[in-house]
């Protein structure tokens, strides 16, 4: 192990973004810290990929985390981090895309701070960015989009009560987090808050897996769509006219299988 790669002291949790899906998306140094992990946290967004790089001898303790189907509570995640930090070992705290986006990842932290233990954070690739690059789909586009905005669509007491007047704004791309089960409300919102009912909106399962799936419509007809292709979470919905650009910018699901 050289100096660029020191071994990583125990005692210490790595809250790290697990990416995607794919483990050649994770961050060099994600893989590296993964790869001297004594424990592992982890929940379902994890691919199986990621996974195999963890070291055999690892503890591996899974706490699920899919809509509405907590395996452990939050508060129970939070202790259990801190209980194994606390017995000596290299904690690492694995979470699908970025820890920082919608994961919950500064709550964890927050305990640890509380705790006292020494902690890292590592970026991951986040749903947006490998839904956006292997669906064709650029967020940003010169004239197109100028800002781009990020949402969840899953809200604790079942209602999705987002900032419709900001989120319904011109030349601007909106992605959703969580948001399937309530495309129907997103969509609805997004039009009588003054988006064109023509307005593009795609939804992407599995980004960057070989099980991707893409369906593209407008604002009136991809709710319809995506319940017709009884389309699953994990799925991402991105929403303006950067979604017409994927007529020419899909590479990812034409590519022979
Ligand atoms: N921290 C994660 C997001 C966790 S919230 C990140 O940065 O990506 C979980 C939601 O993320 C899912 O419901 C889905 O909306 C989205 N998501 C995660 N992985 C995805 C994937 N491979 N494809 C599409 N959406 C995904």
């Amino acid at each position: 192990m050289d100096a660029l790669q020191p071994p990583i002291p125990a005692g210490k949790v790595y809250l790290i973004g697990a990416g995607p899906g794919e483990a050649d998306l994770l961050t060099v140094r994600a893989a590296r810290m993964i790869g001297q992990a004594d424990a592992v946290v982890y929940d379902h967004l994890v691919g199986d990929g990621v996974m195999a790089l963890i070291p055999a001898d690892a503890e591996k303790i899974y706490v699920g985390k899919e809509a509405g189907n907590h395996t452990l509570p939050q508060e129970s995640i939070n202790t259990l981090l801190v209980r194994l930090a606390q017995a000596g070992k290299r904690v690492v705290r694995l979470k699908g895309g970025d820890p920082f986006i919608f994961g919950r990842g500064g709550e964890e932290i927050l305990e640890l701070i509380g705790s006292g233990i020494p902690f890292e954070v590592v970026p991951g690739v986040t749903a947006a960015s490998g839904a956006a690059a292997f669906s064709g789909i650029p967020l940003t586009h010169r004239e197109v989009a100028r800002t781009c905005v990020f949402a969840t669509g899953h809200f604790h007491d079942g209602s999705c009560d987002l900032d419709w007047p900001a989120l319904a704004r011109p030349n601007q791309t909106v992605v959703i987090y969580m948001g399937i089960g309530a495309l129907p409300v997103i969509s609805a919102q997004l039009v009588a808050h003054g988006l064109a009912a023509s307005t593009p909106a795609a939804a992407v399962r599995h980004a960057t897996l070989p099980t991707q799936r893409t369906i593209v419509g407008t604002l009136e007809d991809l709710p319809g769509k995506v319940a017709q292709a009884g389309l699953k979470p994990p799925a991402l919905l991105i929403i303006g006219e950067v979604v017409n650009l994927r007529e020419q910018l899909n590479w990812f699901e034409d590519l022979p299988r």
